[in-house]
């Protein structure tokens, strides 16, 4: 299996070449082994980076086989709705970071049940597995927001693994109640989320990397700022005594 490059610019550009006629230069049709559509429209190929093209094949031949290649229960699983692979872009509320789809080694699927913050969406626990297996890494396993139609072919490391074995899956694990956080077994979601010391120590090891930054939508940033005043306002309070502060603060207004 390819040791897919680490998600940050420099490595993702190393690997795959500059976003634009770089990339589009190294972009290779890959033709699913099942009927797909893109808005409703059958597609013939798949337009995916050379480098991972093979990995994207053996995830879709994965996925056609673990359904038994029933077409109409790959349809009802919304898998064959190709929602989009290059895309030059950059990403949501970033000036400078390339997306992953800019790199032709991210593609979505079913995007219309599995949006941005949607959990872990509609996404069948075969599908996901498929592309884990290939080393890709699942965007329903992004911290904060999530985005459960979008894989991609970067390091995945520090992220859930394949978490069952496909063959022992029988049903999908379809979660539709459609609420935020997904009706896993305990022992599964354990699985899922590092606890919070170690996904500490592993920012720690990044060098304090402030990519997670990106994950959080602006109003989760302003929040994150306004408990922390407070917590620096009890304990200025807590420390010096709420009475000399009132007396500190008297001298400063006068
Ligand atoms: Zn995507």
């Amino acid at each position: 299996m390819t040791k897919w490059p680490r998600d940050n610019q420099a490595d993702l550009i190393a690997f795959y070449g500059t976003p634009g006629p770089d990339v589009e230069r190294q972009l290779v049709n890959v033709v699913p082994p099942f009927r797909m559509t893109y808005e409703g429209a059958p597609i013939k190929a798949i337009r995916f980076h050379r480098k991972a093209a093979a990995a994207l094949e053996a995830a879709l031949r994965e996925i056609w086989d673990h359904y038994g290649h029933d077409q109409k229960r790959i349809d009802a699983l919304g898998i064959s709705k190709y929602a989009g692979t290059y895309n030059p872009r950059k990403v949501r509320g970033s000036a400078t970071k390339w997306s992953n789809h800019a790199f032709g080694a991210a593609i979505d699927l079913n995007a219309a049940e599995n949006g941005f913050g949607a959990g872990h969406g509609t996404m069948p626990q075969p599908v996901i597995d498929a592309f884990k297996r290939q080393g890709a890494r699942w965007g329903g396993d992004y911290r904060g927001r999530t985005d459960p139609m979008h894989f991609e072919f970067c390091d995945a490391t520090g992220y859930p693994g394949v978490a069952r074995p496909v063959a022992l899956v029988d049903a999908p694990q379809v979660d539709g109640d459609g609420d935020q956080g997904g009706d896993d077994s305990t022992d599964f979601s354990a699985q899922r989320k590092p606890t919070f010391l170690k996904r500490a120590l592993q920012w720690l090891g990044a060098g304090g990397s402030l990519s997670f930054l990106g994950y959080l939508t602006s109003w989760q940033v302003v929040a994150i700022l306004c408990g922390f005043s407070l917590i620096v306002s009890g304990l200025i309070v807590w420390f010096f005594g709420a009475a000399n502060v009132r007396a500190w603060v008297a001298r400063q207004v006068s």
